[in-house]
């Protein structure tokens, strides 16, 4: 529904509910990695950085790693639902400096920071959220505008 105009003054300066900042700092878990079936969309800058990353044509990278969602493409996952990439023993990304934009930017996703009950939903699957370095309301905007999850 499109939300019609509103003559309040106040409208203009409202803010979201996480105006005075959220706290995050990543424990290493793997949960994000790892659990319910999901996607992990990539675009084709990020496919080309991993498939470098992995020293192999972009080509063969697709076939092996990418899977096709419509017109989407997303890593794909092992049997487990773990994502493709997750080491697993140590739990951790084997390509973490190539990580795409989704992991980047996790956990603030703009589901995540819809109400103050998702952005509790997602401090019970990741443990970092909701603890450690508090991240300016400026910071979370920036991050939640870069895709769309
Ligand atoms: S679930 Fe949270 S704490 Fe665990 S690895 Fe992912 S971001 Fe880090």
């Amino acid at each position: 529904m499109t939300k019609s105009a509103s003559n309040r003054p106040e409208a203009a300066s409202e803010q979201p509910w996480y105006r005075d900042g959220l706290r995050f700092e990543c424990t290493g878990c793997g949960n994000c990695c790892t659990g319910a079936p999901g996607y992990v969309w990539v675009n084709q800058a990020e496919i080309e950085a991993l498939a470098e990353r992995l020293g192999m044509p972009v080509s063969r990278f697709e076939r092996r790693y990418v899977r096709k969602i419509g017109i989407r493409r997303s890593l794909k996952e092992y049997a487990n639902f773990d994502c493709v990439f997750l080491d697993r023993k140590t739990r951790k990304c084997t390509v973490y400096e190539q990580r795409p934009r989704q992991c980047r930017t996790w956990p603030f996703w703009k589901s995540n920071l819809r109400t103050p009950q998702t952005w509790k939903a997602t401090c019970e699957v990741c443990p970092g959220s909701g603890q450690g370095k508090l991240y300016q309301l400026e910071k979370i905007e920036e991050q939640a505008a870069v895709v769309s999850v």
